[in-house]
């Protein structure tokens, strides 16, 4: 009898012994994970500090270097336009190509500014639940002028339903379609048309910008949405463009959990879609953290 008890105190010590050294090592591996947090935590601020110091001074070099150019541009044109006399066909084209070149490089500065913006995953995006359809009619209004000096016919299609007021930032969206409306006006002819629709498709809002302009070549479609990027045949007929614009508009549909694609005839026309999910705050919270992990 004893022996038995012997052999059970034995027995109870060592897994006494055993779950003591369990705990030991859980408690380890406890502080261990609480100093990884922590870790991790402070990585995070200073990435965040550094994310907001790269976007103030990128708005600041932007804003400095904006003023300069407007000058530049403004001279150009009184040459261009005979306000300091007459010129003949080498001076102006010499003249037009510099007013091109400093255009350019205004777009590329509104690109840049956009562009870290758009990135500024966690920082810069404000999302709160609101209208698409709102957003859509103010720019119609904002590109009506634009339009209308191509004449080119501007269309919003209501949709039938009125669509449930998603959550996303709508200044960023409002960015994003307007990068596409603006394209679609850019790259149409005159007398064309340029067609804006909303859907509700159940789970996300589909946006469609349809126009029936150049087009986009077969062999270059692949290329579209990478940064400076720009197909032949648009090349060709619009100088002014940098190649940065669908590259936002994939950035800002992403962060929103959203698709895009397109589809395109050269010569024909081009629908740039893109959708956005409804989705609630948390859900949001982590496709943010996901896509900042992947900029
Ligand atoms: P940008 O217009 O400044 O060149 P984007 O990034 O907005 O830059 O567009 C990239 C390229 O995609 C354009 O240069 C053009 O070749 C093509 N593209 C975009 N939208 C259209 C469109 N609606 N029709 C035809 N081509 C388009």
């Amino acid at each position: 009898m004893i022996v038995f008890y012997i052999i059970a105190l034995v027995l109870l010590g060592l897994i006494f012994a055993y779950f003591y050294r369990r705990v030991l090592s859980f408690k380890k591996r406890y502080k261990y994970f609480v100093c990884e947090n922590n870790r991790l935590r402070e990585e995070n601020k200073k990435i965040r500090r550094l994310a907001k110091i790269k976007s103030e001074f990128i708005a600041m070099t932007v804003h400095q270097l904006r003023t300069p150019l407007a000058k530049i541009k403004w001279i150009l044109y009184a040459f261009i336009s005979g306000d300091f006399g007459p010129l003949d066909g080498k001076q102006k084209d010499i003249l037009e190509g510099a007013y091109h070149a400093n255009e350019n490089m205004v777009l590329l500065l509104k690109d840049l500014l956009d562009i870290s913006k758009t990135e500024d995953a966690g920082l810069g995006y404000q999302f709160a639940k609101s209208s698409i359809e709102t957003v859509a009619e103010g720019l119609m209004k904002s590109f009506s002028l634009a339009a209308k000096q191509k004449k080119i016919g501007l269309v919003f299609e209501k949709p039938k339903e009125p669509i449930p007021d998603i959550m996303m930032d709508s200044r960023k969206i409002s960015l994003a379609l307007g990068n596409l409306i603006d394209n679609a006006i850019k790259y149409t002819g005159e007398g064309g048309m340029v067609e804006v629709s909303l859907e509700n498709s159940g789970d996300c809002v589909k946006i469609s910008v349809k126009d029936n302009g150049i087009g986009i070549p077969e062999e270059e479609k692949e290329k579209i949405f990478t940064q400076f990027f720009r197909a032949k045949n648009a090349e060709s007929s619009i100088e002014d463009g940098t190649g940065l614009g669908l590259y936002i508009v994939k950035n800002i549909v992403k962060i929103h959990g959203g698709k895009i694609w397109f589809e395109s005839k050269e010569g024909e026309g081009t629908v740039f879609s893109f959708s956005i999910p409804f989705r609630e705050e948390d859900e949001i919270k982590k496709d943010v953290e996901k896509f900042v992990k992947n900029i």
